[in-house]
């Protein structure tokens, strides 16, 4: 038969004739066929099928063998023996190399023959031997994908046990070595599958034997982390990264980055490498493990790794951008890099000259996605912006070309920059482990205490939050100065734009800090205000850098107002009157809380408050110092609502007053000493006006200054009466804590509220470097609750009467304010500058403890990576409690 076979394939007869002998000698298997025939057919069709001339002689050779195969499996199963096998993969057949891809289709084909026999059994123990010395030699990706095919059909070939972790490592290493030498998009995608199929085989032995997974990713990390300049490891290593189980990247990443034998230069190399996966058509879930591990590095603060890997990858990661198979895992990470990279301009500033060109080719490629990914895309680079503001320069053709897709709001902005900070406390798995010391969840920034400078720090921020104040500030233009005003600015900069929690005020204390105070006591903050801004009123007028607008400083037409006073002489009835500037008004308390609501002439002292007043409330001086807001604990007493409020109080300060007795008004016409009628009236009213409860009052008979602890009622909306009455709105307050003014605590709460956006309804709570989302009623029950604390300090913001243009509103250059001025460079340059030293400082912190944590514990031996440091003090630990996370920890070998 296979004589007949033999010579009818090579004869010259027409195909017909060929295919309708050929069906008669597939037919002949069915009968009985001896031992001897069936081999040399089986030795005819295997030459037919590896050394066939043509298409049709290899095709024969097939359906032959097939056919006598099915019939005559046992003759097959001994025609196929360890021998031939091991002969076709070691020797090759015939002309045919070993690695010819047809010797593994012919392997393959003659296992499906036998498919479900016991030779296969047999056979496995060879195969699994040799699949593990051709994933050695680092066949082609062409090779291991039809060895992947064989293998993901015949599972018992695959080798077992420590041969197989052996495999599953060479296999990874194997992909380091692909390559795709073609071009053209065929090819290209036929590398692909190729790819695909080989990862799609280590999948499936993850699975079937999860402990050869942790080895093969360490594999992987050992290949990606090598520093070695003469192997670049191919990017198809990213095929792989879809299989690893999503669940496990906590504590992959966590092992990884605080493990301290992973050099900083590897660490680096592995993460620009992964950076690079994200080229990998199809590669899912690379951006979740590279932000996983951005953050992974920032939770154990390894800044400078970050910095270096940003500014080296962030254009190749922009200009993935344009390939739209890979380009939303591409925006994903590029977003991360960008919104995480806060300390300074410098990596968006690299992108910023692409931007412009891909929008408009995003806008014009008719695509069905690019719509969604423009406003995306829009919104990072609206965050960009608003948190790099000032170069406008850089930014207008960026404007101009995103301008009819959506902006996201301020608030919006800053929660998205507030939760992507490498400091904020939202990007840590660590916390907990590590300690976190950037901002808290408000995003604000707090001030460090100097040593009894919580007078100081709750007067800054409540200027901080007078918006439309800091907006001003911050726009003037004051380069080169060094005036308080300056200082002033500077300080709201790093309050605005710092990465610290909480900043340290130091040198505004110095040049701010009133001349008679003494360093490290307690002050009056009120007085702190008055001298800060009459400082500031001062200088603005003598320096022509500061805008003075229409003669009026900032201070001025911010805090500004007109107090008229008229005295009438009761008994010539001559009438004298001034007018004087104030910035803020001196309320005292009525000599009887009773009568405040109806104040009497009678009983009205002047602005000074008499001794020993019924309203002063020592009694009240008792254990409960220490509670303070924040400790949780409320006091169990009824809240009691304030019989007296601000309001009252002004009202009591603008009633007319009958100066008598040891009061009495000196008359000019009289030329004696009169009684006379006083009456006070507000004439021009400020767009802040400022209000200090004079609660400290000197008691002569004891000879000790006492606080009026009285609550005192805080509305959100009031009015001063002038023509008509000026409508308020509440901005801040300063809360002081304590029994006198050289004592006690300082805290302040405060809100935006602005001319041009309104207000908000979060208030924000300032406690030195502490800063806490909190509300209006926490304000309003601060002293029912806690009696020694109590208002001293707000300010009210003027509300603009609708149709009735505030005449000294928030005008720069003939311009109203709205929105953050940006921030000028001399600025940006001076935060960035303390942004990396922040950086650095808290990198090297945690340097040092993970070192203490180190030389407390074992340490283990990175095997195959680039170091050669002698080993460390123990070798891996002899499976002491076999946890999950014992093994993992040993993730770098
Ligand atoms: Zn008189």
């Amino acid at each position: 038969m296979d004589k007949i076979l033999e010579a009818l394939v090579s004869s010259s007869h027409p195909l017909t004739v060929k295919r309708a002998i050929v069906k008669k000698v597939m037919e002949a298997a069915e009968k009985e066929v001896t031992e001897e025939q069936c081999q040399a057919l089986y030795h005819l069709t295997t030459r037919l099928i590896l050394l066939g001339e043509d298409a049709f002689q290899r095709q024969v050779g097939l359906q032959v063998q097939e056919a006598y195969a099915r019939y005559h499996r046992d003759e097959f199963a001994r025609f196929f023996s360890k021998e031939c096998v091991l002969g076709l993969l070691q020797q090759g057949y015939g002309s045919l190399d070993c690695r010819d891809p047809a010797i593994l289709d012919f392997l393959h084909g003659s296992l499906r023959l036998l498919i479900s026999c016991p030779a296969v059994l047999e056979l496995a123990p060879l195969l699994q031997t040799e699949v593990l010395r051709i994933i050695c030699e680092r066949p082609e990706p062409a090779t291991c994908a039809k060895l992947a095919t064989i293998l993901t059909d015949f599972p018992q070939c695959v080798p077992r046990e420590k041969a197989g972790v052996l495999f599953c490592q060479q296999l990874v290493r194997t992909f380091a070595y692909f390559h795709c030498p073609a071009t053209e998009e065929r090819e290209l995608r036929e590398y692909v599958t190729q790819v695909t199929r080989v990862s799609v085989l280590l999948q499936g032995i993850w699975k079937a034997e999860p402990a050869t997974l942790l080895p093969s990713l360490q594999e992987v990390f050992a290949i990606i982390s090598s520093t070695d300049p003469s192997f670049e490891p191919s990017i198809a290593l990213a095929c792989l990264v879809q299989h690893i189980p999503l669940q496990m990247i906590t504590v992959l990443i966590k092992s990884l980055t605080t493990d301290q034998n992973v050099k900083d230069a590897s660490m680096t190399q592995a993460l620009c490498r992964m950076i690079d996966w994200l080229s990998w058509p199809l590669a899912n879930h690379v951006d979740t493990w590279v932000i996983a591990l951005l953050k992974g590095l920032a939770a154990v603060q390894k800044f400078t790794i970050l910095i270096d890997v940003t500014l080296l990858k962030i254009e190749q990661v922009f200009n993935r951008l344009w390939y739209p198979i890979v380009r939303q895992g591409a925006l994903v990470v590029l977003s991360h890099m960008l919104l995480s990279f806060q300390h300074s301009p410098e990596a968006f500033h690299l992108v910023v000259p692409h931007i412009v060109p891909l929008v408009k080719s995003l806008k014009n490629d008719g695509l069905p996605n690019s719509k969604t990914f423009l406003l995306q895309f829009a919104e990072l680079v609206h965050c960009m912006m608003y948190q790099y503001s000032g170069f406008p320069d850089l930014y207008d053709n960026i404007l101009e070309s995103i301008k009819e897709l959506p902006k996201p709001n301020e608030e919006k902005i800053k929660f998205v920059l507030n939760q992507s900070a490498w400091t904020s406390q939202s990007n840590s798995f660590a916390s907990g482990l590590l300690k976190i010391t950037g901002k808290s969840e408000t995003g604000k920034t707090g001030l460090v205490n100097l040593g009894n400078t919580c007078y100081m720090n709750s007067i800054i921020q409540i200027l901080f939050m007078a918006t439309d104040f800091r907006r001003h500030v911050m726009s003037l233009h004051l380069n080169g100065c060094n005036t308080l005003m300056k200082k002033l600015q500077l300080l709201f900069a790093f309050l605005a734009h710092t990465q610290r929690a909480a900043y340290s005020p130091r040198s505004f204390l110095e040049v701010s800090r009133p001349p008679w105070f003494t360093a490290g006591s307690q002050q009056d903050c009120s007085e702190y205000l008055r001298f800060l801004l009459d400082r500031l009123h001062e200088e603005e007028k003598t320096l022509s850098a500061l805008q003075v607008t229409n003669g009026r400083t900032l201070v001025e037409r911010m805090f500004g107002g007109r107090l008229s006073t008229a005295i009438r002489c009761l008994q010539c009835h001559s009438l004298s009157e001034k007018e004087e500037p104030f910035t803020d008004l001196s309320l005292a308390f009525c000599p009887s809380m009773s009568k405040c609501h109806g104040p009497t002439d009678e009983h009205k002292s002047s602005s000074s408050v008499g001794p020993c007043q019924g309203a002063v409330n020592g009694g009240s001086e008792s254990s409960e110092g220490s509670v303070k807001e924040g400790a949780g604990t409320r006091m169990e007493r009824p809240v009691v609502e304030p019989t007296l409020s601000a309001p009252d109080l002004v009202d009591y300060f603008l009633a007319p007053e009958i100066l008598e007795n040891e009061n009495c008004y000196f008359c000019e016409r009289c030329a004696s000493l009169q009684r006379a009628k006083k009456v006070m009236q507000v004439v021009v009213a400020p767009e802040y006006l400022i209000l200090t409860l004079l609660r400290f009052s000197y008691d002569a008979t004891c000879h000790v200054r006492r606080k009026i602890l009285d609550n005192v009622g805080i509305p959100l909306h009031m009015s001063l009466p002038l023509r008509q009455y000026v409508p308020y709105v509440l901005s801040s307050v300063v809360v002081h804590s304590g029994m006198s003014s050289e004592s006690g605590h300082y805290y302040s709460y405060g809100r935006n509220v602005s001319s041009t956006d309104g207000y908000s309804m979060d208030w924000f709570l300032f406690n030195d470097s502490r800063v806490s989302f909190t509300n209006f009623e926490s304000l309003q029950n601060v002293t029912s609750r806690f009696p020694k604390d109590t208002a001293y300090v707000l300010i009210y913001r003027k509300q603009e009467v609708s149709g009735q243009p505030s005449n000294s509103g928030p005008v720069v250059n003939g311009s109203r304010l709205s929105g953050e001025p940006p921030l000028q460079k001399e600025l940006m340059d001076a935060i960035t500058k303390d942004n990396k030293l922040f950086l650095q400082e808290q990198e090297l912190n945690a340097r040092a403890r993970a070192l203490q944590a180190t030389s407390a514990s074992c340490s283990f031996r990175p095997n195959g990576s680039d170091d050669n440091d002698p080993p460390g003090s123990c070798g891996p630990s002899g499976g002491g409690g076999g946890g999950g996370f014992n093994t993992i920890s040993r993730l770098v070998f």
